[in-house]
């Protein structure tokens, strides 16, 4: 079986002449896997349709954010609502205080928010922030963790970065470089030796809540703990990075799975229901540093504009108990499905979780870190991907990403994903080794 891709070509062509790669984000682009990347022109529940009208289970749910499925009634509904009322105000609105209380309510370490308006945005006022706070310049981040397109952040970055195989980003000055210390995941004698050789000098670790940007990767029992403990003992802060566990995988992010607190949150994708709106937020003696009140300048013309806001708030409000035992679920059973396909064709491979992300490691040796992840057999990903494509299922285009499930699938969505397998499956078997 074999999709159309005539509309879906067009429009790449047409793409590629007035936007870099044809797309705005790069692992759009079908890079790790060929082909053509599909534009698609309608969402709904757990299904998006292509502009050829090839219809889809979608395993990325916006790359997170769609924890409902896509155009939930009362996410659109909001949505409507909050557009006719007026865009965007400039001055403060009531909508953004519901948020931040909203969020504030779920995790536990975090006393203030500022809403900005992407993932990267957090990040980037995080870390000036524990820098702004310490008085100090370095940074502590681990191998594979990716943290949005932030100058210092990008060093050996998980997502796209990975996906293009790319070490760091031309455009980065060695000063900001200079300033990031990277070392491996769930590797806590790294850190201590890392505070060691540089005393009184690194402002923070950052560090995804569980990663999801190398494929899913579960911190190891005691190492969010430990690096709680050691940015602390060392004057430095701990900025966790709840931008793709954030609402996801449980109502109060990472923190209800594990309850570590650190002292600075990033969120994004879940808390605005798919609109451009994130976060960040933690200690208010910390956040009382940010202007108006302290010298850390931070600012945003559509920051907690009323329209993601309100998405977001919509969101957060219809993800109950029942939607969080969904997402959880279907992530089991989606996990299930690979490893049963999988191992009836032969293929070596790992259903690595964490929390309910999940991903497919095509070794059988346990998966720890960016090394773990990068010694799998990767190149079996483009066949499996493609056939999985060409039977309807749209897994994320790398095998460096986590797969997102939503609470919206039911069970055709699931006869859909186990008709497919097998083909996905026999497809890496078949797949060479490149020369
Ligand atoms: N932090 C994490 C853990 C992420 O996964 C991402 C994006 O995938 C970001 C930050 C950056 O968010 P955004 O893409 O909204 O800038």
């Amino acid at each position: 079986m074999t999709q159309r891709v005539e509309q879906s070509q067009a429009w790449f062509e047409r793409a590629t002449t007035v936007t870099p790669g044809g797309v705005n984000s790069p692992v759009r682009a079908f890079s790790a896997v060929g082909g053509t990347p599909r534009f698609m022109v309608r969402g709904e529940g757990a299904y998006l349709t292509d502009a050829d009208g090839s219809r889809y289970v979608d395993l990325v749910s916006s790359w997170g954010p769609m924890i409902l499925g896509h155009a939930h009634p009362d996410v659109v509904a909001a949505v409507r609502e909050a557009a006719t009322s007026g865009l965007s105000f400039g001055t403060p609105t009531t909508g953004e205080v519901e948020l931040a209380e909203e969020i504030i309510a779920r995790v536990e370490p975090v006393e203030q928010i500022r809403l900005v308006n992407s993932g990267t945005e957090a990040t980037m006022s995080a870390i000036r922030l524990a820098r702004g706070h310490t008085g100090r310049g370095k940074i502590i981040k681990f191998a594979g963790c990716y943290h949005g397109h932030v100058d210092a952040l990008l060093a050996q970055a998980g997502s796209g970065v990975a996906t293009l195989g790319l070490p760091t980003s031309p455009g980065v000055t060695g000063a900001q470089a200079a300033d990031t210390i990277v070392l491996p995941y769930n590797d806590l004698d790294a850190v201590r030796r890392a505070f060691a050789e540089n005393p009184d000098s690194i402002a923070a670790i950052i560090t995804e809540a569980a990663p999801g940007n190398m494929g899913a990767i579960p911190p190891r029992q005691d190492f969010n703990a430990g690096l709680r403990d050691l940015a602390h003992e060392h004057g430095a802060l701990l900025i966790v990075d709840e931008v793709m566990t954030g609402f996801r995988v449980s109502a109060s992010g990472w923190f209800g799975v594990e309850a570590v607190p650190g002292d600075l949150y990033t969120f994004g994708k879940v808390m605005s229901g798919g609109l451009p709106a994130a976060a960040f937020g933690g200690r208010a003696e910390v956040m009382a540093r940010l202007a108006p009140n302290g010298p850390v300048y931070q600012a945003g013309t559509l920051s907690g504009n009323p329209v993601a806001v309100a998405a977001g708030l919509a969101t957060l409000r219809a993800a109950d108990d029942a939607v969080y035992r969904a997402l959880d679920a279907n992530s089991q059973r989606l996990g299930a499905l690979l490893g049963e396909a999988l191992t009836a064709a032969g293929v070596a491979h790992t259903v690595s979780y964490a929390g309910n992300l999940l991903s497919v490691f095509f070794t059988e040796a346990p998966v720890h870190d960016y090394a773990g992840a990068t010694a799998a057999e990767s190149w079996r990903f483009p066949a499996f991907f493609h056939a999985l494509l060409d039977h309807g299922v749209y897994a994320p285009p790398s095998a460096f990403e986590a797969w997102f499930v939503n609470a919206a699938m039911d069970d055709a969505a699931f006869e859909t994903i186990e008709a497919a397998l097998p083909h996905a499956a026999r497809a890496a078997a078949a797949a060479e080794r490149p020369a």
